[in-house]
């Protein structure tokens, strides 16, 4: 007589996704072309004209670790130059207007564009530094996305399942903690803590 063992099917979750930045990278430089926090998007980056903000009035992001530097003078050069000469050229091709009205049109409309632009662009590169964690940028990136594998690891919430796959559950967890904390250079002390917190909620 054929006696029918029942197996057991363990059943693991999903390996949960590594934490990525909540901000991509075209909303954070969309964020600083509008002159606003790239964090928030709320608060004001720029203190005056061109001074970058120490840190953000909302959020507290810190911004004077920037290192924007002349990058954004030379993209409005690029870019208005390649706006202004050609219209120059056209004009002066069709008409041939007096270079006394030439400078009347073009100086007054390269400086404004050329100051207008610049604070938009300038921020606009803030926010890209900010969003890659170049340069100062660099620890905060590394504390944002430290806090979002905490955050991951707190509110997920175990799938509804036994005790013996709780087990595998928990060791899941504990094995993508370590690898989240290899791969973002976490600290020991908090992924552990982390890692603690998901092993006490899936205990029965
Ligand atoms: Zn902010």
């Amino acid at each position: 007589m054929t006696q029918t063992i029942p197996v057991a099917r363990a059943t693991i979750s999903p390996a949960p996704a590594r934490p990525e930045e909540t901000t991509s990278l075209y909303q954070a430089m969309m964020r600083g072309f509008r002159c606003r926090c790239p964090n928030c998007g709320k608060g004001h980056l720029f203190g005056k004209y061109l001074k970058v903000a120490d840190q953000c009035e909302e959020c507290g992001e810190e911004f004077h670790h920037h290192r924007a530097d002349d990058l954004p003078a030379y993209l409005v050069i690029i870019v208005v130059g390649h706006v202004i000469v050609p219209a120059v050229l056209a004009v002066e091709v069709a008409y041939s207007p007096p270079y006394w009205l030439h400078a009347l049109i073009w100086l007054p409309l390269t400086l404004v564009s050329s100051l207008g632009l610049l604070q938009p662009t300038k921020g606009a590169i803030v926010g890209l530094q900010w969003q890659t964690g170049m340069h100062g940028f660099e620890a905060a990136r590394t504390r944002r996305l430290e806090q979002l594998a905490i955050t991951a690891s707190v509110t997920s919430e175990p799938a509804l399942i036994g005790p013996a796959q709780q087990v595998v559950h928990s060791r899941h967890w504990s094995d993508n903690m370590k690898d989240d904390r290899a791969l973002f250079g976490l600290s020991t002390d908090r992924a552990q803590k982390g890692t603690e917190h998901i092993s006490d909620r899936c205990q029965p």
